[in-house]
């Protein structure tokens, strides 16, 4: 089963404590394309410029990423320029040049329409509410989203939450749109305000998934060398929704093994600058790296009485 996401494709300056890229690969819809691809056919619906160089769509190609969606614009592509401080947990943007993403509406071409897994990456709501116009049928929406249109763009976005099935957001970020600080107080008023599911991302520290019914907290995986946090988010996303889109099942006991596989994906992605890890990153670490995330956390229960 195949995912669509809509997103940015970007060209990135980045600077970390650790280094830096200048104009590299990436984008919400980027990063999330090279994680899910790992699991089940992506399509993507995003903009580039005339500019965007050839090497990065010969990328998507090897990659298989189909791009029918990706329109090339006229003008120059979307550029991100931002750094990192020692706590990697927070990006600081320097410049946010829109170029032709500023005239971006999506356009979700025919043979898109029946796909069942989408992600609406951080975009402005009101694009995401006109791709859901667009789609026939979705079994699952995730959707993300930052500060910046909590700000700004508050009431589409409530709008969008009505539409989505799990929203996918960081843990200031929760706490910005809901004016709670408890995490659990946050996630319960989101539940409220549409989605079935919330996910909270905590950085470095894992993340938690908030159901009525349930709820579920991965630590973050505990990692020699992280050298650019860029696209953490999405590349989580990415493998958590092609998990669920690759196997079909959305009962609480895959979901959950969807949240290790999306901490698998980011926990390599920021290991490198730009999208270098998930380039070469193959199925065999994707699966030791789940199973290192089981005997991490797994623990035994008490035998009776041990405690009395
Ligand atoms: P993340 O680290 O998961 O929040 O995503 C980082 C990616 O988001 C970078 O590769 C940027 O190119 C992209 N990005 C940054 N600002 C924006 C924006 N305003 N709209 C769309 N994408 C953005």
């Amino acid at each position: 089963m195949s995912v669509l996401v809509v997103g940015s494709v970007a060209l990135d300056t980045v600077k970390t404590p650790f280094g830096e890229v200048k104009e590299a690969l990436g984008g919400s819809a980027t990063y999330f394309a090279l994680s899910a691809n790992h699991y089940t056919p992506v399509s993507m619906v995003a903009v580039v410029g005339s500019d965007f160089p050839k090497k990065h769509l010969d990328i998507f190609k090897k990659k298989r990423i189909d791009t029918r969606g990706l329109e090339i614009g006229k003008g120059k592509t979307f550029r991100w320029k931002g750094y990192y401080e020692y706590d990697l947990n927070q990006a600081h943007t320097q410049k946010t040049e829109l170029n032709v993403f500023r005239a971006f509406r999506p356009k979700i071409p025919k043979e898109y329409e029946k796909i069942e897994y989408i992600f609406l990456a951080n975009i402005d709501p009101q694009l995401q509410l006109s791709v859901l116009k667009q789609i026939k049928r979705p079994k699952l929406v995730l959707c993300d989203t930052m500060n910046y249109w909590i700000e700004k763009k508050r009431r589409e976005l409530l709008l969008i939450l009505k539409e989505v099935d799990i929203l996918l957001l960081n843990d200031s970020e929760a706490r910005e749109l809901t004016g709670k600080h408890s995490l659990f107080k946050a996630s319960r008023r989101i539940l409220r305000m549409g989605p079935r599911i919330t996910i909270i991302k905590k950085g470095e520290h894992g993340a938690l998934m908030w159901s009525e019914n349930f709820h579920f907290a991965i630590p973050g995986y505990p990692l020699e060398d992280i050298n650019d946090p860029t696209g953490a988010g999405d590349s989580f996303a990415g493998g958590f929704l092609g998990f669920l889109a690759y196997t079909g099942d959305l009962s609480e006991e895959n979901m959950r093994k969807a949240m290790v596989f999306g901490s698998v994906m980011a926990s390599y992605n920021v290991e490198d600058f730009s999208i270098k890890r998930l380039e070469r990153l193959k199925d065999k670490e994707i699966i030791e790296r789940y199973r290192e995330f089981k005997r991490m956390t797994h623990f035994e229960d008490l035998n009776k009485g041990a405690i009395e």
